[in-house]
C-alpha cells in the first residue's frame, strides 16, 4: 500500500542541513497499523510528512522515493509518488496530524471545516446529501451529530480529536496517516482513541501509520512498527517480536526501561543523549551510547539483518 524506498530528507537551515530522516526502506502492508516509535526528535513526524508528501520549505527530500500504491476511478491499479502524492489526499491517503486544537480553524463550525475540506478536494456535492452523510458516519464512529454545530473551542481535547479522525476517515481512504493522536490526552481518553481507531481500521480494512513516542500505543493498537533512531529506522518487525525478542540494542533498552505489573525493580533511562542530526556522526549512530560499541560501530554504519519472518535490524552485533 505505502513503500518507501530509501528516503532521506532534510531541512535546509541557513547553516546547513538538518538530516532528520537517513535512507529509511520500509512498507506498509495492507490491513495492518503499522507504528513508528523513537524519542522527541528522533525524525518520525518528519518521516510522517514525507509519507503523506507535505513538504514545505525548508524541509525537502533529498534522495529515494515514496509510493502509493492505490486505485483510480475505474478500478485500476496506480502509483502515486512523491510530487503527486496530493493527487490522492484524502481520498486514498488521509493525515491525522499532532494538535487537534490547532489544525482545525478556530472561528469555522466543524460542520463547514467537513464541507470545506471535502469539496476541496473531491468536488461540491449536494450540501444535504453530504451533511446527511456525514451525520450518518458520526454516528457509526459513535460520536454525537451535534458536534457538526460547534466551533472547536467547544469541544473537549478528546472530541477534537475523534472529530479529526472522523474527518480523516470520511472518503475511506486505504491508508491514514496519524501523528501522536493520543499526546497530552488523559489516560481514559487516550484509550477512547486507541479503541476508535483500531474499529475504524478494522471497518475500513485499511492500512494505518500511528507515529507515537508512546511505546503502550504501539503495544495495544499496532501489528507492526519501526524503531527510529537519529533519522534512521533502526529495527522493524512484528510488534510481538519487538517487545518480546527486541534485537537492537536501542530497542532491548527501550524495552526495558518500560515499567512492568509486578516488577518493583528500579528502571533506568537510557544514558546520553541522541547525536545532532545537522552532523551526525559515521557509523552506529547509538555507538556513544550503547554498551557494545566498538571501533568498527564508530566507523563503520551497520547494515540490515534478517534476524525473523519480516524482523529486521541494523547492528553490527547481528552480523
Ligand atoms: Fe551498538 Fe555497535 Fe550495534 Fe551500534 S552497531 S547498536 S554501537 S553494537
Amino acid at each position: 500500500m505505502l513503500k518507501l524506498n530509501q528516503v532521506s530528507a532534510q531541512y535546509n537551515i541557513l547553516t546547513g542541513y538538518v538530516k532528520a530522516v537517513d535512507k529509511v526502506d520500509f512498507e506498509v502492508r495492507k490491513n495492518e497499523i503499522f507504528g513508528i516509535a523513537g524519542e522527541s526528535g528522533c525524525g518520525k513526524s518528519t518521516l510522517l510528512k514525507v509519507m503523506y508528501d507535505l513538504i514545505n520549505y525548508p524541509l525537502e527530500i533529498a534522495s529515494g522515493s515514496v509510493e502509493v500504491h492505490a486505485t483510480d476511478r475505474k478500478g485500476l491499479p496506480v502509483i502515486y509518488r512523491n510530487g503527486e502524492i496530493h493527487k490522492s489526499w484524502w481520498k486514498d491517503i488521509s493525515y491525522v496530524p499532532q494538535g487537534a486544537m490547532h489544525v482545525m480553524n478556530p472561528v469555522t463550525r466543524v460542520r463547514n471545516q467537513f464541507f470545506d475540506t471535502i469539496s476541496k478536494f473531491h468536488g461540491v456535492k449536494n450540501k444535504k446529501t453530504l451533511e446527511h452523510e456525514i451525520t450518518e458516519y458520526l454516528r457509526e464512529l459513535e460520536l454525537p451529530p451535534d458536534v457538526l454545530k460547534a466551533y472547536p473551542h467547544q469541544l473537549s481535547g478528546g472530541m477534537r480529536q475523534r472529530v479529526l479522525i472522523a474527518l480523516a476517515t470520511f472518503l475511506h481512504p486505504s491508508i491514514v496517516l496519524a501523528d501522536e493522536p493520543t499526546t497530552a490526552l488523559d489516560v481514559v481518553v487516550q484509550r477512547g482513541i486507541l479503541t476508535m481507531l483500531s474499529q475504524v481500521q478494522k471497518k475500513l480494512k485499511n492500512s494505518m501509520v500511528i507515529v507515537s513516542h508512546d511505546m503502550g500505543v504501539h503495544y495495544q493498537i499496532t501489528n507492526r512498527m519501526g524503531i527510529m533512531y537519529a533519522g534512521q529506522m533502526i529495527e522493524v518487525g512484528p510488534t510481538d517480536r519487538i517487545f518480546n525478542e527486541p534485537q537492537h540494542p536501542y530497542t532491548k533498552m527501550l524495552i526495558n526501561a518500560l515499567p512492568r505489573i509486578g516488577d518493583n525493580s528500579q528502571k533506568e533511562g537510557i544514558p546520553g543523549t541522541p547525536p545532532s542530526l545537522k552532523n551526525p556522526p559515521a557509523g552506529c549512530r547509538f555507538a556513544a551510547r550503547c554498551p557494545h560499541a566498538t571501533e568498527l560501530c564508530r566507523l563503520v554504519e551497520p547494515d540490515r539483518v534478517n534476524v525473523g519472518e519480516g524482523h529486521y535490524a541494523s547492528c553490527h552485533l547481528l552480523n
